[in-house]
């Protein structure tokens, strides 16, 4: 018992970066006792396409369909446009290991072009140098949820006749000048990780403008078994159960509240990094509906006179623990250490930059007296 209590007032004390949002328990009972019911836990049941359904008008997309992670779907997603055994697909190192792992999973070959160095996304310039002739797919990531640059990307895909995929794991419900983001590509993921800011514990959605494609994306989730006697195609068991979909179902209507909290949590973050030479933010995308996953922080030391680390461990001795996101980036890992980052310059911008990024907690647990401890560490006062 004495265990139990002093860590959890240990995670009381500490502020993480994320903090996953919970509904109301009774709600969740209320929700349990029609499963209950029903006696379904699975298998397609009615919580989850009735979320399937919620899901396709919240992201304004003819198809959405939901998976058991973000890292399913992006398998699924692979699976469905039967690429070319072993084919390239050129993807940003930038990124979390589900987007190039499951690019490897599916027997496909990762290929790393360089980001650019204001969106922190993929350079299409970059992306152009990495295509040889066994290129099938751009694997775009819209990394922090600032939105690749779908034009070019896509003229490069045109051109190249590449499938156009994107991992919106961080922008969940964004828009581009009003062209909602699952829109953007031949297929987009979403995930639903407890850490994301909609979440259903574990869960993931694929959408795509192609709705030809919506059957596929059902089969490869569900063994390929189209009725008791017709198995067509490979598929795994992707499909997200019933309990997560009921945590969806509630979560789904809280997203606009806590957007707004963290909306304004953005602000005040901006305010303190705005009068601090060597201290930068993402570009501004005016056009661009923002989902508030993350916070990021871009710090350059010669300027800034101290290193992301330096302010990553002052934060963490006050209590407040940011992170390092992403460092190492995915061409660091061992699986892909001999892989090199095409790049139109000498130095890719993403070696650099990976020592400099620094995500701040960033959701609604954040309180005035944590914003003022990350202002005094970035102002450099003490006490
Ligand atoms: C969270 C995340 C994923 C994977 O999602 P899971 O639901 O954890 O499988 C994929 N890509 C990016 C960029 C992510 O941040």
């Amino acid at each position: 018992m004495k265990d139990i209590k002093e860590s959890q007032i240990d995670s009381i004390e500490k502020l993480y970066v994320a903090q996953p949002f919970l509904p109301d328990l009774n709600r969740v009972v209320e929700m349990l006792k029609s499963i209950w019911e029903s006696k379904i836990l699975t298998n397609e049941g009615p919580l989850h396409n009735q979320l399937e359904d919620e899901l396709r008008t919240y992201l304004k997309v003819p198809v959405a369909k939901l998976y058991a992670s973000g890292t399913t779907a992006l398998l699924c997603a692979l699976r469905s446009f039967d690429l070319p055994e072993g084919a390239e697909i050129i993807t940003t190192p930038l990124t979390f290991a589900a987007t190039p792992h499951a690019i490897s999973f599916c027997g496909y070959k990762p290929v790393f072009a360089d980001v650019l160095e204001d969106s922190l996304t993929i350079d299409p310039a970059s992306v152009e140098l990495a295509v040889t002739e066994r290129t099938a797919a751009v694997l775009g990531v819209h990394v922090y949820s600032t939105i690749c640059d779908t034009p070019k990307l896509g003229r490069v895909c045109q051109e190249h006749d590449l499938k156009l995929i994107f991992d919106a794991a961080h922008a969940f419900g964004a828009s581009v000048d009003g062209t909602p983001v699952g829109m953007l590509g031949d297929a987009t993921i979403f995930s639903l990780h407890a850490t994301k800011i909609y979440h259903t514990l574990e869960g993931g959605i694929i959408t795509t403008p192609h709705e030809d494609l919506a059957e596929r994306l059902r089969l490869v989730r569900n063994f390929g078994i189209v009725d008791e006697a017709t198995v067509t195609e490979i598929g795994i068991n992707g499909k997200m159960n019933e309990f997560s979909a009921a945590i969806g179902l509630l979560n789904l209507p809280l997203v606009a509240a806590e957007r707004e909290v963290r909306k304004s949590l953005r602000g005040r973050y901006d305010a303190i990094i705005a009068d601090q030479p060597g201290l930068r933010r993402q570009i501004h995308q005016p056009k661009v509906e923002h989902s508030q996953q993350y916070y990021l922080m871009i710090v350059d030391p010669e300027t800034f006179g101290r290193t992301r680390d330096q302010i990553y461990d002052a934060l963490k001795e006050r209590g407040v623990y940011a992170r390092r996101y992403f460092w190492p980036t995915c061409n660091d890992y061992k699986a892909y250490e001999k892989y090199p980052v095409y790049s139109t310059l000498e130095q890719p911008v993403v070696e650099k930059v990976k020592n400099q990024l620094l995500c701040l907690p960033f959701h609604s647990g954040v309180k005035d007296f944590h914003v003022d401890i990350i202002a005094d560490v970035l102002h450099n006062r003490t006490g």
